[in-house]
């Protein structure tokens, strides 16, 4: 479906990012690999998906909190593939606190990744998509772009500063063969969402099994956690050619948690 294509994805040495690299990858595409793990753990996923899909996979050190290593990332990618046709704004991370108790580095950082890196590397990749008449951008933003939860000022902040992000390059781009949007998972259980299950079962003295369940019932009506294939699959679509009047977007796939 996506055969030829080049993909970056951010934050795809676990969880969602992961995911989404692996439904890229089986649709077709070459894929920029990027996020932090042991080197081991890399160039297994990256033998994983050249292996299986037969599509070539680099892996970019970039951090997603440096502008330059973000331009870098872009350029790297253009250079080994030939262009940036999609572009997957993944990478994030998570501090949950009072806001009179929430530290300055922590807000900073978290609105360094999960808001101002979509911006660098969508300034980046959009004049080579530009280039090519076609462009691909899909923003992993989250339920939190469009409400709210106690203790994720900074999270929060920077998840609705996306969804405006994503309105306003899809406005951009609207007659360039490019479109960019937003997916806005529910609870998916990933190495993010572990630690706030480990936090919260310490302190509500629950075992973590009924944290995890607690969690999940509270906000997302089927009881289920969100797939981070189902995650990926969506993101494919978003790519694909039926989905080309889909622009501006922010998506929800979240168990019905917004329907409420
Ligand atoms: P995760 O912790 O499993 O993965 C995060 C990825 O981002 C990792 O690959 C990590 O190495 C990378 N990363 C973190 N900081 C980085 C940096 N400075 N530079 C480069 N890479 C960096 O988390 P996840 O749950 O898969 O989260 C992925 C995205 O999905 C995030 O944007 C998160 O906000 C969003 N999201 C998650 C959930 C959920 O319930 N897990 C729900 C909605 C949205």
């Amino acid at each position: 479906m996506l055969k030829g294509k080049n993909a970056i994805v951010t934050g795809s040495t676990s969880g969602i990012g992961q995911a989404i690299a692996t439904a890229m990858a089986a649709a077709g595409c070459n894929v920029m690999l990027n996020g932090f793990g042991k080197p081991e753990e890399i160039e297994k996923i990256k033998k994983y998906l050249t292996d299986k899909y037969k599509i070539k996979v680099e892996y970019s050190p970039a951090d997603m909190s440096k502008p330059d290593d973000i331009a870098k990332m872009v350029s790297d990618t253009a250079k080994a593939f030939g262009s940036v046709d999609i572009l997957c704004n993944n990478a994030g991370i998570q501090f949950t606190a009072p806001v009179e108790k929430f530290p300055d580095d922590k807000w900073n950082a978290i609105l360094a990744i999960n808001l101002s890196a979509s911006f660098h590397a969508i300034k980046h990749a959009l004049p080579i998509m530009r280039a090519k008449k076609w462009g691909r951008i899909v923003n992993t933003i989250s339920v939190h772009g469009l409400v709210g939860s106690v203790d994720k000022a900074a999270y929060v902040a920077a998840k609705h500063g996306l969804v405006g992000l994503t309105r306003v390059v899809a406005l951009e781009t609207a007659q360039d063969g490019i479109t960019c949007n937003g997916i806005c998972p529910g609870w998916v259980l990933t190495p993010l969402v572990e630690t706030q299950v480990e936090d919260k079962a310490k302190q509500e003295g629950k075992d973590v099994d009924k944290a995890k369940h607690d969690l999940v019932d509270e906000k997302q009506p089927t009881h289920l956690f969100v797939k981070p294939e189902d995650i990926g699959a969506l993101a494919v679509f978003l790519c694909g050619e039926n989905s080309s009047s889909i622009t501006g977007s922010a998506i929800t796939i979240d168990g019905g948690w917004t329907a409420e």
